[in-house]
């Protein structure tokens, strides 16, 4: 399995797959993705916007106050959990990181509502560390298309950090969501439209990938016309 031109294909369908959470800087980022836990990113950037522009530092944050925290993240599921997670981070980046947001893992990870994959997108996205965010759609792309054969997430990281050169670790984390999200859906991938079909271990076992994969110049056409259609969809759902 050649990963490299795995990427590449994903790449040129998705050439505006990046960090899809509105921010500004670290702190916003931090907040952004701990209010995305089981919240899609357009419901959380609705919420992010009117937060921000009533907080926008730890210090607002924490002056602000849990009920009216509540108040405003309510859209976004799990909120009395995550405004208690949030306030609580708060107080720790004020007293121990000068209301910063640091860039140690170590660090990150010590915050109240922060795990290795909220601590994975910070420092890929805020900080520029080669890092693999595992989410649900990185978890199964990945499966599926036989980058990992993981059981959990963390499973998951180590087996594409192992195969996925590191300078590509970060955008490859942007890729395969972009790709989970517009066609390799949970509950019915669109192998039929994938250009990642011939490589994708998935789509060969599946009869129209097959026949493809041994089709000569009419593979070649039925490539260009899949990655052209993916783009289009990459475009109008990116
Ligand atoms: S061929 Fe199907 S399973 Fe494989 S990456 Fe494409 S949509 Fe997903």
């Amino acid at each position: 399995m050649d990963v490299n031109k795995i990427l590449d294909i994903l790449a040129e369908t998705y050439p505006q797959a990046a960090c899809a959470l509105e921010h500004r800087n670290a702190f916003e980022l931090l907040i952004a993705t701990i209010l995305s836990a089981q919240c899609t990113d357009v419901r959380v950037n609705q919420i992010t916007r009117r937060l921000f522009a009533r907080a926008a530092t730890p210090e607002d944050m924490v002056a602000l106050g849990q009920d009216k925290l509540r108040e405003l993240i309510r859209g976004c599921g799990l909120y009395n959990t995550k405004a208690a997670n949030i306030l609580a981070a708060c107080r720790v980046l004020l007293d121990k990181h000068g209301g910063r947001v640091p860039g140690r893992r170590e660090d990150l990870e010590a915050l109240p509502g922060v795990g290795r994959k909220t601590a994975n997108v910070v420092l890929s996205n805020a900080f520029g560390v080669p890092a693999i965010a595992v989410d649900t759609h990185v978890f199964r792309v990945a499966n599926r298309i036989g980058l990992s054969n993981a059981s959990n997430p963390r499973q998951t990281e180590e087996q594409l950090m192992a195969v996925i050169p590191r300078e590509r670790w970060s955008h490859a984390h942007h890729l395969l969501i972009f790709h989970g999200r517009n066609l390799c859906k949970a509950r019915k991938p669109l192998c039929g439209e994938c250009p990642l079909a011939p490589h994708c271990k998935y789509g060969l076992e599946r009869k129209d990938a097959a026949s493809g994969a041994h089709g000569g110049s009419r593979t070649a056409r039925k490539h260009k016309g899949r990655l052209a259609a993916a783009k289009e969809r990459g475009k109008q759902h990116g």
